[in-house]
């Protein structure tokens, strides 16, 4: 059994099926990525995993168990760490008082002594903000704020991390170094989940995806697979994938989606009746 998994989650909001019979996994040591067009029911999906959102249909099991109904705290006590879209920093603290807070609320104890500031110092170093430390956490750029959440989410020691677009805020060096991070921490047995626009991260980083599209699980499998799969391109070019696809997509990755926006379709010369 993988460490995470949900089945068949289907969410409505009144009329809206936002999800719809969704069923994805997660395993430890490896990256998962969850991707999909604008409106797909990703966030919705992730709220139901990390306990923010109760599901219309559906079971979420974690390590084992059926977490279903826990609230958000008891799947972090259980091993869930997760970070936000919305930044979450206490922006009147320095950034290394935040990762100590977050561990501390955690443990439900006050944390004292030099055990406790050697495992915040390595973390602050292995996240690359050791810099930042002494700083008010809502004086640093976003990008470095962006490494703080996920420093915080790690404060607690997760099985499981789930990230919410992890990348966004983030400059090219700055994504490159996140995805060696999150590479490090899958070798060390982490199970990671993300919810990610960046196609040159996902693609780059994982070793499953999951495809949704209008709420449901479309495609499943490697960055190769889901690369090469039809309802995947036409769900990010928008063509039935009844048609033949003309040309495949050559790039090494998915479109973004400023690239597909800035399609223009060539259409063939029409020669006139006259
Ligand atoms: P994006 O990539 O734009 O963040 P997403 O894939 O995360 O999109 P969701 O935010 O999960 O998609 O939304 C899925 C659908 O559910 C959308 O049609 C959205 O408008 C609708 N939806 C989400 N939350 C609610 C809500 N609280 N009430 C009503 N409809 C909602």
């Amino acid at each position: 059994m993988a460490l995470l998994e949900a089945s068949g989650i289907t969410v409505r909001f009144g009329g809206i099926t936002a999800v719809d019979d969704a069923s994805i996994s997660a395993e430890a040591g490896t990256i998962t990525g969850l991707i999909g067009p604008n409106g797909a029911g990703k966030t919705t999906l992730f709220n139901v995993i990390t306990g923010l959102q109760p599901p219309t249909r559906g079971k979420v099991r974690f390590r084992g168990s059926d977490i279903t109904k826990g609230s958000p705290n008891s799947r972090a006590r259980a091993g869930m760490g997760r970070t936000f879209q919305r930044l979450e920093a206490f922006g009147s603290l320095s950034v290394r008082e935040n990762v100590l807070v977050a561990r501390e609320i955690h443990l439900g104890v006050k944390l004292i002594g030099r055990k406790q500031d050697t495992m915040v110092d390595e973390l602050l170093e292995r996240v690359g903000v050791a810099r930042y430390a002494q700083q008010r956490a809502d004086s640093v750029p976003t990008g470095t704020a962006r490494l703080v959440e996920m420093a915080r989410a790690l404060a607690i020691e997760p099985k499981l991390l789930l990230l919410d677009e992890p990348s966004s805020g983030l400059d090219e060096a700055e994504t490159e170094h996140f995805g060696q991070l999150l590479r490090a921490l899958a070798l060390d047995g982490t199970a990671i989940l993300m919810v990610e626009h960046d196609m040159d991260l996902v693609m780059g980083v994982c070793d499953v995806i999951h495809v949704l599209e209008f709420g449901k699980v479309i495609a499943s499998g490697t960055p190769a697979e889901i690369r090469a799969d039809r309802k995947v391109q036409a769900a990010y070019l928008g063509f039935s994938d009844e048609e033949p696809v003309v040309p495949p997509i050559p790039a090494a990755h998915l479109p973004s989606e400023s690239e597909i926006n800035a399609t223009t379709i060539e259409l063939p010369a029409v020669e006139s009746a006259s």
